[in-house]
């Protein structure tokens, strides 16, 4: 090395200006590379990160938000990359726990004006991507979605929905071969990914054959599994089928399956959370001990979920909760086999089902996948740089650099080391600064109002 040159360029000095927000001396994980940058100022202008610098060659003039980062650490916002949200107060729930993008799978006009408002900065809360309703086979699972079950009725469904303006497609469960494969190659004209389910008829292979965006839920990976030439009894009101398929895994098929997904290019967002529940759900009372946040849901839905009164569950038997918990260990090994073939992967939660609760659920969903043998790294790469990338915009968001939109969490313990506090010491959403202190009044509001009935209709 040439004496007399310095090792490193000088700090550029950045010219900080009134009304910016300067978050100082703090160590940043940028996600866009490995590792942590330590005394860091990064300074926000308007809903942009304007400068990441070292500190020392800032000057903070009057009229500058500062925020002291000195023995904390500033990442970029969480991205839940499965959710159902229905309500306002979700919208602040995911804030609170640090989640500033959502992707939420089965749309409506409501999310359309919501997604505008919050791009628009007319109303708070995390950067939405929709799905439409969901396509699925005749008679659909859930009331609402679209039927289609003509392969021909495909084309007029995709140019609808992106007509309508939703941002992909939601394929389910019940679509028949045709329809789906219809709808793939209609979704690949009109430029609308198809992220969603494995419909039964389908199969994992199918799916990957269409090169679906996103598989939620490790669908279909289980099957997979089953050699060929196993029946398998039909989906039904139990857990028979997922009961059979584990009476005959060959794991000696993971590595073909994991090499599939590979090479399809389509990510998977695991949602262990909403399974893990679901395996839990013989026992309420437990659930409602140890889930956090259950008292900022209204009351109503809470009661709701009871396996009683829930369809997908009310025939189950102690040997169906079982079987779902054998069968999340499965999930767990294919989830490590798909992480370590470097498979693209998204962390999401399912809210809206029972026990997924908006905002908490995510930070159970990372500790699950960190739990299944994802790297802890890994997992939040994949939960803010991996959602902006798998988003079709890798600088956009999810990560610490000039240019990105200034979605950021501020949090006193290290993330790459440990479980992220639930609620940080402020978030930044869109440019504006929300102190933990208003981030736990907004949660205190919606808790106090837990109470009220449910509204006419529900
Ligand atoms: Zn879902």
């Amino acid at each position: 090395m040439a004496t007399g040159q310095p090792t490193t360029a000088a700090a550029q000095p950045v010219a900080v200006a009134p009304g910016d927000i300067a978050i100082t001396d703090v160590t940043v994980v940028p996600m866009s590379h490995d590792g942590e940058l330590a005394h860091q100022t990064v300074v926000v202008r308007g809903d942009r990160i304007v400068a990441v610098a070292p500190s020392a060659g800032f000057a903070l003039p009057a009229g500058v938000t500062a925020i002291d980062g000195r023995g904390k650490w500033l990442m970029p916002g969480l991205a839940d990359m499965h959710v159902h949200i229905w309500s306002e107060n979700d919208l602040a729930m995911f804030l609170a726990a640090g989640v500033t993008t959502i992707r939420n799978l089965f749309g409506s006009d409501l999310h359309l004006t919501w997604r505008s408002q919050i791009a628009k900065g007319e109303r708070l809360g995390p950067t939405i991507v929709t799905a439409g309703p969901l396509i699925d086979g005749d008679p659909p699972i859930w009331p609402g979605s679209t039927v289609l079950v003509d392969p021909a009725a495909a084309d007029k469904i995709v140019a609808d929905q992106k007509a309508a303006g939703y941002d992909f497609l939601k394929p389910y469960s019940r679509l028949s071969k045709p329809a789906y494969e219809a709808l793939a190659a209609a979704g690949k004209r009109h430029g609308m990914p198809l992220e969603g389910h494995v419909p039964t008829a389908v199969g994992l292979a199918g799916v990957l054959a269409a090169q679906q965006r996103s598989i939620e839920h490790l669908d279909g990976y289980l099957f997979a599994l089953v050699p060929d030439g196993v029946a398998l009894p039909p989906p039904g009101p139990t857990q028979a089928r997922t009961r059979a398929a584990l009476g005959h895994l060959d794991p000696a098929r993971l590595p073909g399956v994991v090499a599939q997904t590979v090479a399809a290019g389509t990510w998977n967002c695991p949602t262990l959370i909403v399974l893990d529940r679901f395996a839990a759900l013989d026992d309420v009372a437990a659930l409602r001990r140890r889930v956090a946040w259950l008292d900022k849901l209204p009351a109503w839905i809470v009661a709701r979920w009871d396996p009683k009164q829930d369809f997908r569950l009310r025939s189950y038997t102690a040997d169906d909760f079982t079987a779902i918990r054998a069968a999340n260990a499965q999930r767990a090994k294919i989830l490590a086999a798909l992480a370590a073939a470097n498979a693209p992967l998204l962390v999401g939660t399912d809210t809206g089902n029972p026990f997924v609760v908006p905002g908490a659920a995510l930070h159970d969903e990372i500790e699950l996948m960190v739990a299944a043998g994802v790297h802890r790294a890994r997992v939040l790469r994949a939960a803010t740089a991996g959602a902006a990338q798998f988003l079709g915009a890798p600088r956009e968001s999810g990560v610490i650099e000039p240019g990105a939109r200034a979605d950021l969490v501020l949090v006193s313990t290290d993330p790459l080391a440990g479980p992220l506090p639930l609620v940080p010491d402020g978030v930044v959403v869109r440019g504006k600064w929300l102190p933990r202190a208003d981030l736990e009044a907004r949660l205190a509001d919606i808790a106090r109002h837990s109470a009220d009935p449910a509204p006419k209709g529900f």
